[in-house]
């Protein structure tokens, strides 16, 4: 077991007295001071609370002339619950009920022996782990995810309403849309972090503002962990989103009224692939190509046919709602054949393809472009992986090609982002991600629902409605009502409108990044069966909503 422990001069002779205490059969980490002369106390909290917060220290002890100062200063930090207790029973009663971490003593409260015996009580007791107290130290837990944004309580309280709501909703609904996830609070404070104070145009080292020094630090971080994580040759950490990554990616290697052979909007690609309406479609030629229509599968030999009847200048693989793996290995055949760019769009995938779950297909593609917010689970955002043939053309394409000054805030989240994702608990996820997709597909499928391509390799899966008498957007309506949410999407060869539609997608990023299993799976899939089933019946979608966010709230999010 390891105590940090700290005070100012005021709670100096406490400290040394419970140091030379503990010390004889713990490890104590003193972080000073070390002299009876007049100091700050927030700056030894601070270096003590730190230490409990990394998980360098089991424990701390602050002492001050009150222990009210410490504990104000020490309370601030994540993970950190700072106690002032005046007796013994106090600081038994705050470890079992609020399972404190820092105990606070002040030096004109308690005698030096009295506080050993405190100290000694409070690290020798154990958490009360009964329902009623880990409830409430779990609300304390949720209001550490407003509190980072309690200034704007003051400053503007009706963009604060606007992130309450949507924290309330995020801690107690289900959430199953495929391309959303539940970030970590470290991403979310690179993101919220006085980076975006600064205008960095350029690269890391040649930028064309000065004082870039820090962001150069962070851009640097995130390239290279880029890198490192999909073992690419080169990687822009700078496209703003996942259509500016594919547009510079036009831009860098075709010309307007270049073909592009793509998979079509309606049967699982993306806008920015070539749709009517994106610039993709309207400064390019997209040939589109579809899935079978039997298997709803993509058939590589009729890819192939097509890629070397059409000849495009990229064949561009990779979807938003295709519930298959895709064979990286193949496309590159046919590219190599047809003699194209190999074009990959892994922005569903990406975080199958960190945590291995799926193939990679950085070793066969000439680039690959991704979001990092969707399974990656990083901030909203873009990122292009390349050869390092095609490394100066994408650079210049980003800028000064179609951007301007990078979000160097955003890319530092990027960075924290790829961290995560090299950690042996990323694959974890990246396993039960597709594990529990695949229980939650069947459990719908034995409840009589039909799973387009008859079920699912990946994260998400679709369901056809339409077969049992309802559109998506109705199917989608309903089990919003009964706090579970999905979207309305289109199958292959629907017959109904893009904003009816036939299907439902459903993912199991986020619920899987809660830390919910199998088990949770099968309730959420009968749940989602009693709502389709009974879907003019609002009393069944009551039911559901109240035991959605019973079992949501079982699942903090980080
Ligand atoms: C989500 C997505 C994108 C781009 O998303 P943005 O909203 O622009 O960040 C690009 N390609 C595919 C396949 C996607 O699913």
């Amino acid at each position: 077991m390891k105590i940090a422990i700290g005070s100012d001069h005021g709670g100096y002779e406490l400290k040394e007295a419970v140091k030379a205490a503990l010390s004889q059969d713990k490890t104590v980490i003193d972080k000073g001071t070390f002299s009876k002369d007049a100091c700050d106390y927030p700056d030894y909290a601070q270096a003590v609370a730190l230490a409990v917060a990394k998980g360098e220290a089991d424990f701390g002890i602050l002492c001050c002339t009150s222990g009210i100062g410490v504990s104000m200063a020490a309370g601030r930090f994540q993970n950190v619950r700072a106690a002032v207790c005046r007796t013994v029973d106090e600081a038994v009663t705050t470890r079992q009920h609020n399972g404190a971490n820092v105990l606070c003593l002040g030096g004109k409260a308690v005698s030096p022996e009295y506080a050993v015996e405190m100290a000694k009580a409070f690290i020798a007791t154990p958490v009360d782990e009964s329902e009623r107290h880990a409830r409430r130290r779990m609300k304390i837990e949720r209001a550490m995810r407003l509190s980072d944004v309690s200034g704007l309580a003051a400053e503007d309280p009706e963009v604060f309403a606007a992130i309450v709501a949507q924290t309330e909703q995020e801690d107690t609904e289900i959430n199953l849309i495929a391309s959303e996830n539940t970030s970590s609070r470290a991403c979310r404070e690179a993101a919220g972090s006085v980076l975006m104070n600064k205008y960095a145009e350029g690269y890391p080292g040649k930028r064309w503002y000065s004082g870039c020094l820090p962001v150069d630090a962070a851009e640097e971080l995130a390239r290279n962990r880029a890198c490192q994580l999909f073992g690419a040759e080169h990687a822009n950490v700078q496209p703003h989103c996942g259509s500016a990554a594919n547009m510079a990616v036009y831009f860098a290697t075709i010309k307007p009224g270049d073909t592009i052979l793509s998979m079509s909007l309606d049967q699982g690609g993306h806008l920015s692939h070539g749709s009517p309406v994106n610039f993709s479609g309207k400064l390019y030629n997209i040939v589109p190509y579809t899935v079978d229509k039997e298997t709803e599968m993509l058939d590589y030999d009729a890819l192939e046919k097509q890629a070397l009847e059409v000849k495009p200048k990229i064949l561009l693989t990779g979807a938003s709602a295709y519930p298959r793996a895709l064979d990286f290995k193949r496309i590159r055949e046919i590219c190599d054949k047809a003699g194209c760019l190999m074009m990959v769009d892994m922005a569903h995938i990406a975080g199958l393809v960190a945590g291995g779950v799926h193939m990679s297909p950085v070793p066969y593609a000439d680039i690959v472009t991704t979001t990092t917010h969707k399974t990656l689970r990083g901030p909203r955002g873009g990122l292009i992986l390349c050869k390092e043939q095609f490394a100066k053309a994408i650079d210049s394409a980003v800028f000064p090609g179609m951007q301007g000054g990078p979000l160097e805030n955003i890319i530092a989240a990027k960075a924290v982002c790829f961290r995560e994702a090299m950690e042996p608990a990323f694959r974890e996820y990246a396993r039960n991600l597709v594990h529990n997709c695949a229980v939650l597909c069947k459990t719908m499928a034995d409840r009589g629902y039909r799973i387009v391509s008859g079920g699912t390799d990946n994260h998400l899966f679709l369901v056809d409605v339409k077969s049992r008498g309802m559109t998506g957007k109705e199917a989608a309506a309903a089990l919003d009502a009964a706090g579970i949410v999905v979207n309305k999407n289109t199958i292959p060869y629907d017959t109904e409108s893009p904003f009816k539609t036939s299907g439902i997608r459903v993912g199991t990023a986020s619920v899987t990044t809660r830390g919910m299993g199998e088990k949770e799976m099968i309730k959420i899939g009968t749940w989602m069966a009693d709502v389709l089933d009974n879907i003019a019946d609002t009393t069944v979608q009551e039911r559901v909503k109240r035991e959605a966010k019973a079992l949501a709230l079982q699942f903090p999010v980080p």
